[in-house]
């Protein structure tokens, strides 16, 4: 008798390596959608960007493997940058933004896409257009793998979009948690209970009445 196919939750869930099995809820976006949508998305920016004099401005760190794949996707001359900047600390919360790399390259006259991971609140970007905008580039636009619009404060809209998900807290494909998972090859969605531990239970009457006894 031929085997049962497994649900799409338990296939997906086979993907991810062992060891980080008890951490994932699951896999949100398997590396090949990634791999199908970003080349779509150079698509669009190569139409868009032909002839200009392109600088692309990556935030760390959660950027690295989506840059890098991207970047294979742009089949035009263009120049890459790094802005460091943080905003999450060790928690899933944002907290204050902090510059730590500032730009390298002369960005005024340049046609900037700003190159982030996920846009959440739209703290992140908005700092980072502002900031940019500044130094007189010739335009500016942005570019996000991942866009949770139901947790935006004020508008803001990346103009290239790779996915929209839910408000869950993702890990892999360079997104990390305590800077641990960035080297998944998918996104996935972190259990709670990773970064929102339960506190340790209370002593109840029983273990109350043992002490004072
Ligand atoms: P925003 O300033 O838009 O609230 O936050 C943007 C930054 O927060 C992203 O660049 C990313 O570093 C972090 N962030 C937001 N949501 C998530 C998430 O679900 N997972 C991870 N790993 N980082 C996130
Ligand atoms: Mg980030």
């Amino acid at each position: 008798m031929p085997l049962s196919k497994p649900p799409l939750a338990e296939k997906l869930t086979r993907r991810i390596p062992a060891s980080q099995r008890p951490d994932l809820a699951g896999v949100l976006i398997p590396e090949a959608d990634l791999q199908r949508r970003i080349a779509l998305m150079g698509r669009a920016i190569a139409r868009d960007y032909a002839g200009k004099d392109v600088l692309v401005v990556s935030l760390l760190s959660g950027t690295v493997l989506f840059l890098a794949d991207l970047l294979r996707r742009l089949p035009f001359p263009l120049r890459v940058d790094f802005l460091g900047v943080s905003s999450y600390g060790l928690g899933t919360e944002s907290g204050n933004l902090v510059f730590n790399k500032e730009l390298k390259l002369d960005v005024c006259g340049a046609h900037v896409l700003v190159v982030d991971d996920i846009l959440d609140t739209g703290k992140t970007l908005r700092a980072v257009t502002e900031k940019i905008t500044a130094l007189k580039p010739a335009s500016i636009r942005t570019c996000v793998l991942l866009d949770k619009k139901d947790r935006r404060v004020g508008s803001f809209e990346a103009d290239y979009v790779g996915f929209r998900i839910p408000n869950l807290f993702v890990v892999g494909y360079g997104l990390d948690f305590a800077e641990r998972y960035r080297n998944l090859p998918f996104v996935g969605v972190l259990k709670p209970e990773v970064y929102a531990p339960k506190p340790a239970p209370k002593p109840g009457p029983a273990s109350a009445r043992k002490s004072a006894a």
